[in-house]
């Protein structure tokens, strides 16, 4: 008998397992039709859960400025930024975000993922402190765990507590507090201007990730910093979210621009963005400059939305296009989102280990290219379905 190959047990174990406890985890290809709709397997569905809040994916003006950018610049960048990947329209975008979010200076990176992962493991020394909200992104807890500095997560949005780690650094250890803007997952904010108020009294630098903040909150869309008043040390923006595209950007001062240039690895060994997207995240930035309020028209749903559901139902009221309906189970979540496919809506269950044990939710966006109609037909779906759940299992 040939002896059982250990890769292939351990990868059939962990499937059987996964697929057991409803968190075997899939994609679906589909293909985006117009008015926040997609098809699936030739079905047509409304689509209630892309990043593209503002629906600058499909927007003429950042369509143009991709097509035209491809004439100009070619496809692919063809190097890595320190080569000659970075382009004329690379220097361009991160001169346009400098500006428009009051920054000394920009890095491009290929990812929001790429960009986090590179800024916490090339400033991050042995012997730092770390410190981070408990709900950060698997990018930056990825990072912090394999890094040199010393990392500590602060319960979710607890300032006495992250209070109580920032007193404990008794030998002064260099420390980085990181936290998101808005929370990926439940949409609610993080209190940046205590949290800055806290870094300072303890001579700590903070990074924000904004990666679902800017472009919806802020003035003219300027995000989570604006709106609560503050300028971090270290933003990170990405442009896969509200800006319809895809890459990210740290924004710092020039020294520390500088001194990533030569350490992150993301950057130095990865070929740059392509210089069309670079012109089209710029042009999808001057849409939204163009509007002093991109969130209203969003709002206005979501308040819409709310209102129509049955009180009963558990939906976090964010202030953001974030709507997070905490099922509990992961059976529970995934029935609700297969009954709702059924019913024509997309709404993807999320479900551990993105979200803690217990708490698989839909997480449902709200975006700019909904319409009244679609938001009421999916508050009426939900209403219809909720008592049909299993949902005693999983309190
Ligand atoms: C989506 C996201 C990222 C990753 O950005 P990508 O550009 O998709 O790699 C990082 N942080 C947060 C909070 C996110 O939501």
């Amino acid at each position: 008998m040939t002896p059982a190959d250990p890769f292939l047990s351990r990868i059939d174990a962990a499937l059987e397992q996964r697929a057991a406890s409803h968190l075997l985890r899939q994609r679906t290809s589909v293909r985006r039709l117009p008015k926040a709709r997609i098809e699936v397997d030739g079905k047509q569905y409304h689509h209630f859960c892309s990043n593209d809040y503002l629906g600058l994916a499909e927007h003429p003006q950042v369509l143009n400025a991709w097509q035209q950018g491809l004439v100009q610049h070619g496809g692919g960048s063809g190097a890595s930024p320190l080569v000659t990947g970075h382009h004329h329209a690379h220097a361009q975008l991160e001169s346009t975000l400098c500006q428009w979010l009051g920054f000394e200076q920009a890095l491009l990176f290929s990812s929001g993922f790429a960009a986090n992962q590179a800024v916490l493991m090339a400033l991050l020394d042995n012997g730092d402190l770390l410190l981070q909200d408990r709900l950060n992104h698997a990018s930056l807890q990825e990072a912090g765990s394999l890094g040199d500095a010393t990392m500590k997560r602060f319960r979710h949005n607890d300032l006495t507590h992250l209070e109580t780690l920032l007193l404990n650094n008794a030998d002064n250890a260099p420390t980085l507090v990181v936290t998101e803007g808005v929370f990926s997952m439940d949409g609610d904010c993080a209190p940046l201007a205590e949290i800055q108020r806290l870094c300072q009294a303890h001579n700590a630098w903070l990074m924000v990730d904004d990666a679902h903040g800017l472009g919806v909150l802020g003035r003219h869309g300027k995000g989570s910093c604006d709106a609560a008043g503050i300028q971090p040390d270290l933003l990170i923006v990405t442009f896969g979210k509200a800006l319809g595209g895809s890459g990210a950007a740290v924004l710092c001062k020039k020294p520390i621009a500088d001194y990533l240039l030569q350490r992150a690895r993301h950057l130095i060994y990865s070929t740059a963005l392509p210089p069309a997207q670079a012109d089209a995240v710029s042009a999808a930035i001057k849409v939204i400059k163009s509007d002093p309020k991109p969130y209203a028209y969003i709002s206005e749903l979501k308040a819409r939305f709310l209102a129509k559901l049955d009180n009963e139902i558990p939906v976090a009221a964010s202030n953001s296009p974030i709507l997070p309906l905490i099922v509990g189970s992961s059976e529970a979540a995934v029935m609700l989102s297969d009954k709702l496919k059924d019913a024509g809506f997309w709404v993807s269950a999320i479900r551990p280990p993105t979200v803690p044990k217990g708490s698989a939710r839909l997480r449902i966006t709200l975006s700019a290219s909904h319409s009244n109609t679609q938001v009421d037909a999916l508050a009426d779906a939900i209403n219809a379905l909720w008592h049909s759940l299993p949902l005693k299992e999983c309190q």
